[in-house]
């Protein structure tokens, strides 16, 4: 990897506005990627491994979307600064917007959430939605072309550049040679489940050194129409977070049809089935019998799915080692445990923090520093997930031992979420920080500090609260 101030020629072409870059990968990361790279090349050659579906079907390359897709304030923000609009788009598509914690009803570390005035929104619907949207926008852009049903299997260069890709079309022979797509860059937004460390071995290159934390936690979703009583109205969902002592997780969220996507996950030697009786005796496990009583009422609409791959997985492509002309974005260079819902947040981010080094005119963006930018933009999302995931009961992988700091740090965050659900103050600063809208020194503001170090927590309400609070004259 050449260093920093070195010359780097991609970057240089890139930043000149010169020539081609291709991005493996046509979801969420790639796509934003390809839209803030059009600026900067004359084309941009999206390869995918899936055919785009007309409309918002599910699509097997991205076998998550049948889970629930929460779209956090951190990742609205950044969607509507790169294609203006878009938050009126989803919301005219009817996409939920659910106040938090007004609209929901919410369990956290025993509690229940006052139902206080939303000082956040996400919306709710479904992820397929989301990127159809997010596709037409983007693909309407000339500059940007898409190889549709094509896998990238390798790279062309060697240790100390990439030159492009190698790509097998799914419908031709697949003991042909791959055909050759020469780029000056090449974005790596396959998702979690990436090859890129082999082909990067491959052309002798260095492979990014990986740091993981896995709990094993699994999902099991499905589509509900529920009866009339306890989730309409002014309640829109309900969700019961997962911690140490109640590892157990789930929840009902709307979509943008009326109906709900009702969730379970547990731990590792306790995964949630798939099985329909099985699936509704599993939401006992949940520290309220909400669920499973509005789940014996409301009606089916599709079969159970599971999922399993829940690791926090970050690759560090930033450290020496990395050829110039490679980037990695989105789930291939930050995969979190999903169940914090931030993958879209941070795909939105990250392609913010690429715009923002492109443009930069005081500093050549050589591959390194832009692989930072990325990186940084994943930073806060990933301590709040393997932050939290440390302290799951079963967790392994390289990264699970924090040290002294994360120490520290826990033992205050733990206050934080006793104080969250009763006291206003400290659950408005919470939110903000979780759903990656404020940094985590909001957490440390005077009034927020002196409520977790001096006060004991505000009392909270004893049972699931049925209707939101009215807000203080
Ligand atoms: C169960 C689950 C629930 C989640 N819930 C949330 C949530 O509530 N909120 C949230 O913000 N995020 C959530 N996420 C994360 C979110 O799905 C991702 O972060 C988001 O989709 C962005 O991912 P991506 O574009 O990097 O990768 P992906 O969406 O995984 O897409 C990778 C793309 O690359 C293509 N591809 C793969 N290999 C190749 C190849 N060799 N050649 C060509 N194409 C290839 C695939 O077909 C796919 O289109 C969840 C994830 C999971 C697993």
């Amino acid at each position: 990897m050449k260093s920093a101030g070195e010359k780097d020629r991609w970057s240089e072409d890139v930043g000149r506005g010169g020539r081609h870059a291709v991005v493996v990968g046509g979801s969420l990361a790639g796509l934003l990627a390809a839209h803030v790279l059009a600026a900067h090349v004359d084309r941009v050659t999206v390869v995918e491994r899936d055919r785009f579906p007309d409309g918002t079907k599910p699509r097997p390359g991205v076998p998550q979307g049948r889970h629930p897709h929460v779209l956090l304030q951190g990742g609205q923000v950044a969607l509507e600064s790169l294609l203006p609009g878009f938050l009126a788009e989803l919301g005219e598509a009817g996409a939920p917007r659910v106040g938090m914690p007004s609209d929901m009803v919410l369990w956290q570390t025993g509690r229940w959430f006052r139902r206080v005035p939303a000082t956040t929104h996400i919306y709710t619907g479904s992820r397929a939605q989301l990127e159809e949207l997010v596709r037409r926008r983007v693909l309407a852009n000339p500059v940007i072309s898409t190889a549709e049903g094509a896998d990238v299997v390798g790279l062309l260069g060697d240790a100390s550049r990439v030159r492009g890709v190698l790509v097998r079309d799914r419908s031709g022979d697949a003991r042909a040679e791959p055909r050759q797509l020469a780029a000056d860059l090449v974005v790596d937004a396959s998702g979690s489940g990436t090859k890129a460390a082999q082909w990067l071995a491959t052309i002798g290159a260095g492979t990014p050194q990986e740091e993981t934390i896995d709990t094993g936690l699994a999902y099991a979703s499905r589509i509900y129409r529920g009866a009339k009583g306890i989730l309409d109205g002014d309640t829109r969902g309900y969700y019961a977070y997962p911690d140490p002592e109640q590892v157990h997780a789930g929840g009902a969220l709307p979509l943008e049809d009326g109906t709900h996507l009702v969730i379970v996950s547990g731990l590792r030697g306790d995964e949630p089935p798939t099985d329909d009786d099985e699936f509704v005796t599993y939401t006992k496990r949940l520290p309220h019998p909400l669920l499973h009583r509005w789940l014996s009422e409301a009606e089916p609409l599709s079969p159970a799915f599971g999922y399993r791959r829940t690791a926090n997985i970050r690759r560090r492509y930033d450290l020496p080692g990395t050829p110039a002309g490679f980037l990695a974005t989105g789930d291939a260079l930050c995969t979190f445990n999903p169940i914090y819902g931030q993958g879209m947040a941070v795909a939105a981010m990250s392609a913010l923090a690429l715009r923002e080094a492109l443009a930069d005119r005081r500093r050549t963006p050589t591959t390194r520093r832009v692989q930072q930018a990325l990186l940084a933009a994943s930073r806060q999302a990933w301590d709040i997930s393997a932050g939290a995931d440390r302290k799951m009961p079963g967790a392994v992988g390289s990264a699970v031992d924090g040290g002294p700091a994360d120490q520290v740090a826990g033992w205050y965050l733990r206050r934080v979420q006793e104080r969250a659900p009763g006291d206003p103050v400290v659950g408005r600063a919470f939110r903000a920080v979780l759903t990656l809208a404020e940094p985590v020194s909001a957490l440390f503001a005077p009034p927020v500090a002196r409520a977790v170090l001096f006060r004991p927590p505000l009392p909270s309400p004893t049972e699931p609260p049925t209707a939101p609070e009215e807000p203080a004259a």
